[in-house]
């Protein structure tokens, strides 16, 4: 399989207007390298519009939607909206709000529905924890996440996932290698066994402490088609050798 990398950035909850033009110098800097790379941006629903504005070329997403269109949900944002404002993706499932916002699966699911209804493309965050990974649970936990929070209508098209074990977001740390490939082969048998041929086509992105030195070791690994990156996002100098590597 030669499926082209997916780099998608997460800026979580980072940027104000003061920031659209560190957007617009990854935009740029991104753009240098479509050729050999896809890649997005996922950045605060407060900026989407605005940034879109300046960079009709360049895929910018969200990080959350709800799984409604509309309705009495005081806070939230629908994926028509973000849709709407430009967005052209969105995270869901992410681990930060799975254990921040007790999202549970059956939710994940929802949302990721509601955006691919909205027309967005979809990133399906998975993971397990560090107690989970050291009780060996690990490919049990993260492989009953994507069964669970996965839509029947599941698509290469529309969907990717995430694997971002959650001890190694914003840590540093990274798995080993075999832990790396161990799972994003299991993944990837779980998606061909419900999917079909299709299932194959699916991005598995790795997400967790990837950055400009790791990249090429970690974008190596068989079935880890992209990255999700949040710190070593923030800049366009950070950014860049992570889709160098790519
Ligand atoms: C993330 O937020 O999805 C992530 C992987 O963060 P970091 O790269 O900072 O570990």
């Amino acid at each position: 399989r030669a499926m082209r990398k997916f780099i998608v950035g997460n800026w979580k909850m980072n940027g104000t207007s003061a920031d659209l033009a560190e957007i617009e110098a990854i935009a740029a800097m991104a753009t240098s390298y479509a050729a050999s790379v896809d890649s997005a941006l996922c950045i605060p629903a407060t900026l989407i519009d605005r940034a879109t504005s300046r960079l009709l070329e360049y895929t910018l997403g969200g990080q959350d939607c709800h799984m409604q269109v509309s309705g009495a949900h005081t806070g939230c944002v629908s994926a028509e909206m973000l849709a709407d404002a430009g967005a052209a993706l969105t995270l869901v499932g992410h681990s930060e709000r799975r254990a921040g916002q007790n999202e549970t699966d059956a939710d994940i699911r929802g949302k990721a529905q509601a955006a691919q209804n909205a027309g967005l493309k979809v990133i399906i965050c998975v993971g397990e924890t560090l107690e989970e990974r050291d009780a060996g649970q690990a490919l049990e936990i993260v492989l009953g996440q994507v069964q669970k929070s996965v839509p029947d209508e599941a698509g290469s098209d529309w969907l990717s996932i995430a694997y971002e074990p959650v001890w190694a977001i914003g840590t540093g740390r990274i798995p080993e290698d075999s832990d790396v490939a161990e799972m994003h082969w299991a993944i990837r048998e779980q998606l061909v066994a419900r999917f079909g041929p299709d299932g194959k086509n699916i991005s598995i992105l790795y997400g967790g402490s990837m950055n400009g030195d790791n990249a090429p070791m970690l974008l190596a690994i068989p079935n880890v088609d992209g990255g999700l990156i949040g710190g070593a996002s923030l800049t366009a100098t950070k950014f860049e050798p992570i889709l160098a590597a790519a």
